[in-house]
């Protein structure tokens, strides 16, 4: 079979942990990770359902191009109803259960409905045979690395693992969704982190999912030869060009704290007197004495931004230790060194949280004067104990938003509940246009621009066009650090499904998500008037003389969301900034 033939959908009822698999449908052709998922909850689910409730549906899809032989394609949306924005959320991993997804021919999982008994806690295997979900009450209150292990014992050596740990089950809402990378090892250190999907599935008590590829191959597509000569072409051109990557995303610690964006002590900052040693050159210094280096998370990546990232014994500690989480556990909470963020991060991927939300929430207590400022050991404590549940350690795990309400602490960088990522919304104004206008509230992912000269004038079409360019980017399996175009995607598309597919018609596709991801949050009680940023952001400057705030105005946001007239830098900007 070749393009989107024979392919199939897994819903199931977890009311009565049935399983039913589906014809995928041919008019959703086009549609894949992120697009489908938006679709899918449209059609599927009542935008004013509680995020943690029976009626809320938790959508895994992998991208279009995922499990072909397209290089760095092989990326998985993770979405459904946010308990932190109370809106449509999409977030997107590496690891290879998308790829093996996909050469199932399993365009998503659509998990519905919730268990009797929440003390439960059940998998779903996914295998060439179907799918069936089994008990693994067994599995109760697992990190996420002890989880895997125990599961991936007795399975073949290719299955790979999408699980939650303690902060999910607990439903916290910045809990993540874990996938295991294509290391031998397959270890859960890649988290669809944000807007706390992880806590869905926790209300699910949907403990985890085992995809088993078998022998399946790769998806092939309609026009064979075109594909091959248009992967080999891209990833040739990729190669020889400046590997932005190569040392991870770790390396923009320096260029960040340059552009007053390596925030400082919950964001009264925009630099930090620690650059040097939070700096990426650090691990990757690292690497010859204590082992560890770059890799790719998933098979078939070309960039390989991901590091792996030993203790001063030499020891696993973690991977993808990455500038978001640098920053929002390091420099935000004044904690001074890349190796204690290193053993934060390692936690953060066991019990299964946003490190951008965690970061931020304790950064967000320190501030408030109940935890001292660098003190990275009581944060270690303070995150062992989201594992077991004390009070202030739930209030943790719930994000920035619920730590300023318990400690009544009212500078709290956010947009509509979800911590603002690291990129500051105030030298880089363009991107804070994406984070009060996007439907995935303050997400870098869904339209990052890093311009800082950039005119007033120009923000609202380049948050437009640089979230249209990522919603397409999400859905196509591709990840964002491939930096794709929508001129190169439809190059791709074309060839796999045996007909034209025009950057026009992907630059319609990218409004259409948009469209569908605004009216399912209009439709949960999103208002026009909140498409903003919290008041800290607007009243307090960072950089010299605090000449940084963010001063966009209502209509410059409210244009980023009534559609401009194509220009060729819709076709032509990359995904990622
Ligand atoms: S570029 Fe980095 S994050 Fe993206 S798939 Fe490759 S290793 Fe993973």
């Amino acid at each position: 079979m070749a393009g989107s033939e024979g392919d199939r959908l897994i819903y199931v009822d977890m009311n009565d942990q049935s399983v039913a698999i589906e014809p995928f449908p041919e008019d959703w052709k086009l549609l894949g990770g992120r697009g489908l998922s938006a679709r899918i909850l449209n059609e599927q689910c009542d935008p004013t359902c509680p995020p943690l409730g029976p009626d809320n549906v938790l959508v895994i899809a992998p991208g279009i191009l995922c499990g072909t032989a397209a290089a760095t394609s092989g990326r998985l949306s993770i979405g459904g109803k946010s308990p932190l924005t109370n809106g449509i959320k999409e977030a997107n991993v590496g690891g290879n259960p998308g790829q093996h997804l996909a050469k199932l021919g399993y365009r998503a999982i659509v998990v519905k409905g919730q268990p009797a008994d929440p003390e439960r806690r059940f998998g779903l295997r996914v295998t060439a045979a179907g799918a069936e979900v089994v008990a693994a009450d067994d599995y109760k209150g697992l990190w996420n690395y002890a989880c895997c292990e125990k599961l991936l014992a007795d399975e073949p050596k290719a299955a790979s693992v999408i699980s939650i740990g303690p902060a999910g089950e607990r439903k916290l809402s910045g809990a993540s969704v874990a996938c295991t990378d294509q290391d031998k090892e397959r270890r859960p250190a890649r988290h669809a982190g944000r807007g706390g999907l992880g806590a869905v599935m926790g209300s699910k008590c949907l403990k985890w999912v085992l995809v088993d590829p078998g022998k399946a191959k790769a998806r092939k597509a309609v026009d064979s030869k075109g594909f091959a000569a248009t992967a080999k072409s891209y990833s040739a051109d990729y190669l020889a060009g400046p590997q932005l990557f190569a040392n991870g995303t770790s390396g923009f610690v320096q260029t960040a704290n340059m552009l007053h964006t390596l925030v400082y002590k919950n964001r009264t900052d925009g630099q930090s007197p620690d650059v040097a040693t939070l700096d990426g050159a650090g691990i990757v210094a690292s690497f010859e004495s204590r082992g560890g280096g770059m890799h790719n998370c998933m098979t078939g990546c070309i960039v390989k931004c991901s590091n792996v990232v030993h203790d001063a014994e030499g020891r696993y500690q973690t991977s993808g230790l990455e500038f978001e989480t640098l920053t929002l556990l390091g420099s935000s909470c004044a904690i001074k060194t890349w190796q204690e963020v290193s053993e934060l991060d390692r936690l953060c991927d066991e019990i299964g949280l946003d490190t951008i939300e965690t970061g931020a929430a304790i950064a967000v207590l320190m501030d408030s004067g109940n935890m001292e400022w660098g003190d990275s050991d009581g944060a270690k404590k303070l995150l062992r104990e989201i594992a077991e549940g004390t009070e202030l350690a739930d209030v943790i795990g719930n994000g920035a938003v619920a730590t300023g309400k318990h400690t009544g602490h009212a500078r709290v960088p956010h947009a509509r509940g979800q911590a603002i990522p690291a990129w500051d919304p105030r030298p880089l104004k363009a991107t804070g246009v994406s984070y009060a206008s996007s439907p995935m509230g303050a997400d870098h992912t869904a339209g990052l621009i890093i311009n800082p000269g950039m005119q007033p004038d120009e923000f609202a079409q380049a948050s437009q066009e640089s979230q249209m360019v990522n919603a397409v980017c999400d859905s196509s399996g591709f990840c964002q650090f491939l930096r794709p175009n929508l001129d190169s995607i439809s190059r791709f598309y074309s060839a796999f499904f045996g007909e034209t597919v025009t950057r026009e018609q992907l630059g319609d596709q990218a409004w259409d998500i948009l469209q569908d991801e605004w009216k399912f949050n209009e439709a949960a009680g999103w208002k026009p008037e909140d498409d903003r940023l919290s008041e800290c952001l607007v009243e307090e400057g960072i950089g010299p003389d605090g000449v940084f705030k963010f001063d966009v105005d209502a209509d410059t946001i409210a244009a980023a969301k009534v559609r401009f007239d194509p220009r060729e830098e819709l076709y032509t900007v990359c995904a990622s900034g």
